[in-house]
């Protein structure tokens, strides 16, 4: 494949994704967050994102994660590389997972 030429901000999907989080507070947006201020889906969030991270990079920019935690025993998924929500804490088996955030960094 040729080098991608990313598209003028804000026209596309992956455009709006990237004003989102450069807009983004403190704690980030999560998938949820940003499939509504965007319009696609929650599931697809991940998949943009990956590619949006590599068009980051070819700007000098980061995406950051903030990492997913266990609302029951607040282990932190901090090791974790993959963009999309843990299925259950290793720890403590529990499914209710404060799924991680993202936002824009230089
Ligand atoms: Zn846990």
């Amino acid at each position: 494949m040729s080098t991608p030429v990313p598209p003028p901000r804000g026209s596309t999907v992956r455009g709006a994704l990237e004003a989102a989080l450069a807009d983004a507070p403190e704690h980030g947006l999560t998938a949820k967050d940003l499939s509504a201020l965007v319009g696609i889906s929650e599931k697809d969030v991940a998949g943009h994102l990956e590619h949006l991270e590599k068009s980051l990079k070819a700007q000098g920019l980061r995406l950051e994660v903030l990492p997913a935690s266990c609302i029951g025993c607040g282990f932190t998924f901090k090791d974790r590389r993959r963009l999309t929500r843990p299925g259950a804490c290793p720890e403590c088996r529990s499914p209710r997972i404060d799924p991680p955030a993202f936002r824009v960094t230089s």
